[in-house]
């Protein structure tokens, strides 16, 4: 079986006996999948939130209520010829070979995760069922990115949403816009005091600023994030909204467990195995528009947007994908260089979010 198509397979499965309160059934699930019966184990157990791969899959259910949802990016203890990739080199391999993080240099983007299995991480998966469930008024919060996630149009979407217990919808461009506007105005006065600035809505990036590059972090707009604003908004209309996030990966259940305005965390693909779950089909033909797929928004364009709001000429640069050579270019802006623009965009993925790695089944198998 296919990896991506035994996790949806698995997920799915999860899921069912989460909404129908059989949480306890979930210590049989591996059984389902003979074949990869040890990574099933190891799934469940990242979905539950455990500590360790070595956890028992009870003591993972007894506690799940007081694990906090944060990507925790679990070493599988697995012995590999090859590492994943990983951008920050935060991967190594121990004397016997098996894979180890180093939790300090990691920046959730969860490549190692979608590329290979030496390691998983916790989602917010189970609370955020518990939540639709709860009979509170929920609000679903888009990540623009879901733009092609799923063969259908926006209201469609909207509608089965609401259809599988989803009060109101919202999308995070809201958000995008307020964060351009105060980024437009911050931008020219880095453009009149000759110094340059970052923008960038990738959680990945605020991560990687933060542990490894100090100076970098300074050179982020005070803007907040595009969830931020939209989810304080919501919020603010009403406060007993309960807001689930639905985005594309690992690290923006990082920034939504800082982010007191939001609930509850979804990814593209855990969503992907909730409208199966409700027999929710939007066409026979789900994964074969690929031209559509190349049309998706490979960057968010957030420069310019930014730009948009500035009243002076800027120069911008897009860095998308973080390998060797940019973490070199970052060392060198630490060091008092200067990129040859007033504005530079950073995003983890290469092509952005469209490589993120909780993207659905339809654009993981394409990009
Ligand atoms: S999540 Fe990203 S930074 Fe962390 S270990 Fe995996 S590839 Fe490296
Ligand atoms: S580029 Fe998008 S999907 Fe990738 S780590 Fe950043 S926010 Fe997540």
């Amino acid at each position: 079986m296919e990896r991506y198509e035994f996790q949806f397979l698995l997920g799915r499965e999860l899921l069912r006996l989460v909404l129908d309160n059989r949480l306890d059934e979930i210590k049989s699930l591996p059984k389902k999948f003979e074949s990869n019966k040890e990574q099933a184990r190891k799934m469940i157990l990242a979905y539950l939130g455990a500590l360790s791969f070595d956890e028992r899959i009870e003591d993972a259910i007894e506690k799940i209520d007081e694990r906090p949802v944060f990507p925790l990016i679990l070493s599988s203890e697995e012995r590999v010829e090859t590492l994943p990739p990983c951008p920050t080199g935060a991967l190594y391999r121990d004397r016997e070979g098996r894979v180890k993080i180093m939790q300090r240099g990691c920046i959730s983007c969860g490549r190692c995760t979608r590329d290979g299995f030496a390691s998983y991480s916790r989602t917010g998966l189970v609370k955020s069922l518990k939540l639709l469930k709860s009979r509170k008024k929920v609000t679903a919060l888009l990540a623009p990115s879901i733009d092609g996630q799923f063969n259908v149009g926006n209201s469609k979407l909207e509608r089965t949403l609401k259809q599988i217990g989803f009060d109101k919808v919202y999308n995070v461009k809201y958000g995008a816009q307020m964060m351009a506007q105060n980024e437009g105005k911050e931008l020219e006065d880095c453009i009149k005091c000759s110094t340059w600035m970052i923008t960038s809505c990738c959680a990945s990036i605020k991560e990687l600023s933060l542990k490894l590059f100090g100076v970098i972090e300074d050179k982020h707009s005070t803007a907040r994030t595009p969830v931020e604003y939209t989810s304080e908004y919501i919020k603010t209309e009403d406060p007993d909204n309960v807001v689930i996030f639905i985005g594309p990966c690992l690290a923006k259940i990082a920034e939504c467990h800082r982010n007191k305005n939001v609930d509850g965390v979804l990814l593209f693909s855990e969503l992907e195995m909730l409208f199966s779950v409700y027999g929710v089909d939007f066409s026979g033909d789900y994964y074969i528009k690929e031209d559509e797929l190349a049309s998706l928004s490979r960057r968010d364009g957030i420069s310019n947007a930014v730009k948009g709001f500035c009243s002076l000429p800027a120069k911008s640069i897009s860095i998308s994908g973080i390998s060797r050579n940019t973490m070199k270019q970052f060392s060198s802006w630490t060091r008092g260089e200067k990129p040859d623009a007033d504005l530079v965009e950073i995003v983890c993925c290469p092509n952005g979010c469209v490589s993120g790695p909780g993207n659905t089944l339809r654009v993981r198998r394409n990009c």
